[in-house]
């Protein structure tokens, strides 16, 4: 049978290659948005090029939305087995200019989200003995090069990178977690100045989705490759 994806912010971007790719290598994709609508759009779209995609309703900035998701695949007796937490936002005002709202939006989304999807899918993996975790994370969080990103947004990465370590550093099991940075991209996110297709972003992120057994975990990798934390 095959193995069962879900994608956070699958319905545009570099989540939607994501979808693709996996799909592509004979996954159950689901494909997870906030908005049904949207998610249904992006998903017939995928269907249409012969590829198992279904949308799947979930905000991962709401806690609620995250549990009514696990809770409804768990009904279906779906398992999923690769999880990719790629949703996030990306306001830009730097470290003291920010409002709380703001602030707030950004931890919910781009960490306390990626951490209750964990909490929600990977304790199943574990049970299973196999499981794909990939957040899709950034350079802008990286300690290493000073995490040069705008303020809420580069510190919730750096926040995702500690947890995915964290995390890869208590699963047992063939079960891998991993920190992908897609490069600069052109999505709604990145611009239309950015250099890089979503194709090329979502590479790293599918490969890593898709790791052999012998593959590694805990790390933090750009173009295949391991990055500096
Ligand atoms: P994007 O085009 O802005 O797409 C963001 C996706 O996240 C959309 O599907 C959006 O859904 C979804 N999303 C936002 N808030 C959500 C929530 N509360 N619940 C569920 N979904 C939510 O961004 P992207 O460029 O594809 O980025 C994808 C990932 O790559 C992000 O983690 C980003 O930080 C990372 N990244 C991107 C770049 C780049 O240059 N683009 C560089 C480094 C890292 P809606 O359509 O409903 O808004």
């Amino acid at each position: 049978m095959a193995r069962t994806a879900l994608v956070t912010g699958g319905n545009r971007g570099i989540g939607f290659e994501v979808c693709r790719r996996l799909a592509g290598a004979g996954l159950a994709v689901l494909l997870g948005s906030r908005d049904a609508g949207r998610g249904d759009e992006a998903s017939a779209r995928l269907r249409e090029e012969g590829l198992d995609v279904r949308a799947e309703r979930i905000d991962v900035g709401d806690a609620a939305s995250v549990a009514g998701c696990a809770d409804r695949l768990a009904a279906a007796g779906i398992a999923v087995d690769v999880l990719v937490n790629n949703a996030a936002v990306y306001p830009t005002r730097g470290v003291l200019d920010l409002d709380d709202a703001t602030l707030e939006e950004t931890f919910a989304v781009n960490l306390l989200g990626p951490w209750r999807t964990c909490r929600a899918f990977v304790p199943g993996m574990v049970a299973r003995g196999h499981g794909r975790v990939v957040n899709v994370s950034s350079g802008d969080g990286s300690v290493a090069d000073g995490i040069p990103g705008p303020g809420a947004y580069a510190v919730s990465k750096a926040a995702l990178n500690a947890l995915t370590r964290k995390l890869a550093a208590t699963v047992r099991g063939d079960v891998k977690v991993n920190a992908a940075c897609p490069g600069w991209v052109r999505t709604e996110m990145g611009g239309g100045a950015a250099p890089r297709s979503p194709a090329r972003g979502a590479d790293t992120i599918a490969w890593l989705a898709t790791l052999p057994v012998d593959g590694p975990t805990g790390g933090f990798f750009r173009d295949r490759a391991p990055i500096p934390w």
